[in-house]
């Protein structure tokens, strides 16, 4: 903008202007053509511009664990940006930064005793990559710089998380800082582990890949593994049986990190407050975000063991330990509604409900089997994945004309990667809800191209 035209500047808004906003992956045009505009929510359902409530099946993006606008967390959020709107976590501090690390530590298995904030799922999977590499160069492994993700993982977007993901569209643009990582074989075999409920069978085996990228890179090059519990983003992928806990022998084997990206899978969505807890296995470092905060603020993490903590403890103490951090890592306001929000999934009882909720969940998703399309359906804890065959020539284009249908025509908003529809409601969700949220998407599956 030249200064003639700042001069000029218009400030009036222009609500109705969709143009400006460049909107994440989202294809743009078609949005701005047809909007699904959400105005409002509450508790189950959004509202969208034009009055209609809509069942929400996705928790937003796997962050409304407790329903949305929720009133102790409001007023938390409200109250706590009278108080104490903004202080630096660098050199100050303030009291409920602290008491978040306090109670997430708390509720964290094991000697994951030490939380680092950031404010989103993408940092906190970038912070736990150079947590990883600056551990072993503080205990004299300096040779153990490479990073080991899995394909179709997804580790956020930026360029730690991009290195490790293995979603191909999320990589192929960005190229040559992606270097020097490696990525173990994903875990889907649709011939052996079709119409899954909980954990498939077949597939522990499937871990000791990691043992074939150790003899080709030698261990001591290798800093640490990311993976995620359940591979969300790339469409529903619950680990086997066993493959979990095989992973972290092998790694216990090399001297490997384990990394566990909970940033989905953490407070609640496996039917406990981490995915860990559900298979036994304790990792080096946790990763989270989303549903810390139920989505109302930005905040994400990382939890880290005892051991990684204590080998920076070192040095003169007037030291800064890790160069490390963000300007709002740890905001205060965003503390604060992290500590509303795990009171309230305290007090409601919502891990313990999402459990008691796996059959019934399990046995609406699975009753779409031979619908129109649908090639596979997978289910673990309250989320459901189900696969449409793709339109020939045209991947992506039935999961997106699903997705649309489903928020014009049927009321719902579900999330959709390529042609897998992926739902995760809040978990407060009703039995009733249930059985209309799985009414809704078998109506969109029968009037599909
Ligand atoms: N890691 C995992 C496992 C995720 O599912 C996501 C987002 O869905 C991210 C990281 C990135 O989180 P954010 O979008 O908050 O950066």
């Amino acid at each position: 903008m030249s200064e003639a035209q700042a001069a000029e500047t218009v400030w009036e808004p222009s609500p109705n202007d969709l143009e400006s906003f460049w909107m994440p992956f989202t294809p743009n045009r078609d949005f701005k053509q047809a909007p699904r505009l959400i105005s409002r929510a509450k508790d189950m359902h959004y509202y969208a511009a034009d009055g209609r409530a809509i069942m929400d099946g996705t928790a937003g993006l796997w962050c409304s664990n407790a329903g949305h606008c929720r009133g102790p967390i409001v007023e938390a959020i409200q109250r706590q940006a009278a108080e104490l709107d903004f202080a630096p976590n660098f050199q100050f501090g303030h009291p409920k930064a602290f008491e978040l690390a306090s109670r997430l530590t708390t509720l964290a298995p094991g000697d994951l005793n030490y939380a680092f904030f950031c404010n989103s799922g993408s940092e906190a999977a970038d912070t736990a990559l150079k947590i990883a590499l600056a551990y072993h160069n503080v205990t004299g492994a300096g040779s153990r710089t490479r990073l080991i993700g899995r394909e179709r993982g997804y580790h956020g977007v930026g360029f730690g998380g991009i290195s490790v993901g293995g979603i191909a569209p999320n990589r192929k643009f960005f190229g040559t800082a992606l270097a020097g990582a490696d990525h173990l074989r994903h875990t889907y075999d649709r011939e052996h582990q079709a119409y899954s409920r909980g954990e498939p069978e077949w597939g522990a085996h499937l871990a000791d890949d990691l043992e074939r990228l150790v003899a080709l890179h030698d261990a001591s090059t290798i800093a640490a593994v990311i993976v995620e519990p359940m591979a969300g983003s790339t469409g529903v992928l619950a680990p086997p049986r066993g493959y979990l806990k095989r992973l972290r022998e092998i790694c216990d084997r090399h001297g490997i990190l384990l990394v566990f990206d909970e940033v989905i899978t953490a407070f609640g969505r496996l039917g406990h407050a981490f995915a860990a807890e559900r298979y036994g296995v304790l990792p080096d470092i946790i990763t989270f975000a989303k549903g810390v905060t139920g989505g109302t603020i930005p905040l994400g993490g990382v939890l880290v063991r005892d051991h990684i903590y204590q080998a920076f403890m070192n040095g003169p103490e007037h030291a800064i330990e890790l160069f490390h951090g963000y300007t709002y890592t740890g905001h205060p306001v965003a503390a604060a509604a992290g500590v509303a929000t795990l009171d309230l999934y305290r007090d409601e009882g919502l891990f313990e409900r999402a459990r008691a909720l796996e059959e019934m969940w399990a046995d609406a998703a699975h009753a779409l089997r031979g619908e129109p399309h649908v090639a596979d359906i997978r289910t673990i804890g309250l989320v459901a994945g189900i696969d449409l065959e793709p339109v020939e020539g045209k991947p992506g284009q039935r999961g997106y004309q699903a997705m649309k249908t489903a928020f014009h025509d049927h009321d719902t908003m579900i999330r959709i990667t390529a042609d897998t529809i992926a739902l995760s409601p809040p978990l407060i969700i009703g039995e009733d809800q249930i059985g209309q949220l799985f009414d809704a998407t078998r109506r969109v599956l029968r009037v599909l191209d």
